[in-house]
């Protein structure tokens, strides 16, 4: 610790240099012991704080090296200023090499020497200034770390909680869902109209729960790390073939058309087939969704480097600008102008942003409102060449 004044000890074996320059210093305002010997000097600095130590080079006893190697190993930050003859400017040229602050060839003149402490004083409070500064972030990077750390586990914990929870609770669902289709089907016995309609009500609504459980134990899942996944080089382009039959009983119905246009040469991209389909299913959908009877979708797939990327195009709703990045984000949906009632669990996007991640790859939204949204995601390529 430095002492609240700044001090000064001068060790000088000429009694009327010491004198003068002492004096000088105390004028300025510094707080100065005096030392003859080199001796009295070490016993000193051993049991006092200084900041700035100004010593003679060729001392009686001691020398003027010796005093500033054991200055600066009791306290780095001390200036060590050293004064020499003629005759030893070269030991004080190695001293300032071993750490001196400055050295001054005797006489000494006091303006210069009076700078030269300023100087070394500001610097000495940088450097202190600088080094609580670094000690503050370092404590608060460890908090932060262990901060980060334990949000970690919550998180984990979290995820674990809502897979297994999940999980069972798709089982009651299931035969709330086969046993209201039996009943609907009429294997119990007969119903009349009105108790066919409130089947149906119920098998929406068990079938949107499912939906929801489900991406709620998808989302969880790969979040937790538990998902599986099984990396394969896989032919986009049949992909999306197959996707364009599983989108036909939903587009046909409204008139909407989709068209693919696939790169020429394209080669293979390198990911688990199963989860692909999930993120091109969910994202054809939305398009689909979003867009009136009789709209226009398509799906572009070209090459980006290492990365192929594929892009969901739609001439629907649009998304304005300020909600375009919250829809990736879990359980947010906006309403729906096209349908009244509410659907969608707000998990989609967030589910196929999970996945494309794990991959490496990154997606986006480009969107106009009222003329239409183009996501578009990046995949590994399965050659790099
Ligand atoms: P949801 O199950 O509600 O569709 P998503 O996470 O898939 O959940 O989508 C979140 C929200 O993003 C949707 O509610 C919708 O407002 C918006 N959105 C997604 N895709 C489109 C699209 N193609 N056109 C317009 N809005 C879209």
């Amino acid at each position: 610790m430095m002492p609240e004044t700044d001090s000064i000890l001068v060790v000088e074996d000429e009694a009327g240099t010491r004198a003068t320059l002492s004096a000088i210093l105390e004028d300025a305002g510094y707080e100065v012991t005096g030392l003859e010997k080199g001796t009295e000097a070490r016993k000193m600095i051993r049991s006092h704080s200084f900041n700035v130590i100004i010593t003679d080079i060729r001392l009686p006893d001691v020398g003027g090296l010796e005093i500033l190697e054991l200055a600066k190993e009791i306290n780095p930050d001390v200036a060590v200023i050293m004064m020499t003859g003629y005759a030893s400017i070269e030991t004080a040229v190695n001293a300032v090499n071993e750490g001196a602050y400055a050295y001054f060839v005797k006489p000494v003149n006091p303006d210069e020497i009076k700078t030269t402490i300023t100087n070394a004083l500001k610097q000495q409070r940088l450097s202190l200034e600088n080094k609580r500064l670094v000690e503050s972030l370092q404590r608060s990077n460890k908090l932060l770390f262990e901060a980060n750390e334990e949000l970690k586990k919550a998180t984990q914990a979290k995820s674990e909680f809502l897979a297994s929870m999940s999980h069972e609770l798709r089982t009651p669902l299931n035969v709330i869902i086969g046993f209201s289709e039996l009943m609907r089907d009429k294997v119990p016995g007969k119903i009349n109209e009105e108790q066919r309609q409130c089947l149906s009500d119920i098998l929406d609504s068990s079938h949107r729960l499912l939906n929801l459980v489900n991406e709620v134990l998808d989302l969880s899942k790969v979040e937790s790390g538990k998902m599986e996944f099984k990396l394969e080089n896989v032919a986009l382009t049949e992909v999306i073939e197959s996707l364009t039959r599983t989108m036909l009983p939903v587009l046909a119905p409204r008139k909407q058309s989709l068209d693919i246009e696939i790169e020429e040469g394209l080669p293979a991209v390198h990911v688990d087939e199963g989860r692909l389909e999930q993120v091109l299913l969910n994202l054809a959908t939305n398009s689909s969704k979003f867009t009136p009877d009789g709209g226009k979708l398509k799906i572009e797939a070209v090459r980006n480097g290492d990365w192929c990327q594929v892009s969901v195009i739609d001439n629907g709703i649009g998304i304005k600008e300020e909600d375009q990045e919250r829809i990736f984000e879990p359980f947010c949906w906006l309403d729906n102008p096209l349908t009244k009632e509410k659907s969608g669990t707000g998990l989609g996007l967030a589910l196929v942003e999970t996945i494309v991640e794990k991959y490496g790859g990154r997606i986006w939204v480009e969107s106009e409102y009222g003329k239409g949204s183009r996501f578009t995601f990046t995949l590994p390529l399965a050659i790099t060449d």
